[in-house]
């Protein structure tokens, strides 16, 4: 039987970092869905949209994308956008097109067909309430904001200082989080792990341990 783990949470509260290694422990497949909303974020860039385009613009743009996971790197029309993704630029726009319905829409029909047949850990803002709400594990991410700008900054991502990446990260919680459609929020049957003063292994630890003993072998 497959099976999905939806993982969310805000920036930094290392969801990705936590869901690669947990997919990699279960022998299981990881879907990064934030790569997928910085990628179209970082096609929009690259062909002059902007928060003002018409509905049919994001429409024909969103036809021209065509994304795809390789050993977990993202690719963008054939070219491995992996690094490019994660600049200070993309991190700035990725808001106002994740907050548009058609982006949305398009993405989550992706989602839903890459993870229909394997069992899959996928990280994201709306696993566990819109992408998959019947997942069979759901868990929500969270640290306190200073803890989670001092983690993106010692990825070594960003050309800001700590302070700085501090305040994008709440700005973004914000936005993310008070959206009209799909924000950023705790699923009711969520379990929700505050990691401001674990590690990885000990957030890793804590969600095996509330897994069924047949997926965990
Ligand atoms: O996870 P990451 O920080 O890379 O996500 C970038 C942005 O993509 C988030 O700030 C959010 O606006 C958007 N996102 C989303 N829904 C998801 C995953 C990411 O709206 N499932």
């Amino acid at each position: 039987m497959t099976y999905i783990i939806a993982i969310d949470g805000p920036s930094g509260s290392g969801k990705s970092t936590i869901s690669n290694r947990l997919a990699k422990i279960l022998n299981i497949e990881y879907l990064n869905t934030g790569a997928m909303y910085r990628a179209a974020t970082l096609y929009f860039l690259e062909n002059s949209l902007n928060e003002n385009s018409t509905e049919a613009e994001i429409l024909n743009a969103l036809d021209d994308i065509i994304i795809d996971f390789i050993e977990n790197e993202i690719y963008l029309n054939g070219k491995n956008i992996e690094n490019e993704i994660r600049t200070d630029f993309i991190t700035k726009n990725v808001s106002w097109v994740s907050a548009n319905g058609k982006v949305r829409e398009r993405l989550v029909d992706m989602q839903r067909q890459i993870a229909s047949k394997k069992s899959f850990v996928l990280d994201g803002r709306d696993i566990g309430t819109v992408v998959f709400p019947n997942a069979k594990y759901k868990f929500y991410l969270t640290a306190n904001a200073r803890q989670r700008a001092i983690r993106r900054f010692e990825q070594h991502e960003s050309n800001l200082s700590i302070d700085e990446i501090e305040k994008t990260i709440i700005a973004r919680d914000q936005y993310d989080s008070t959206r009209e459609i799909s924000p950023l929020k705790k699923a009711v049957d969520a379990i929700e792990i505050d990691n401001s003063n674990l590690n990885i292994d000990q957030t890793i630890k804590l969600i095996l341990e509330n897994m069924d003993k047949e997926d965990v072998i």
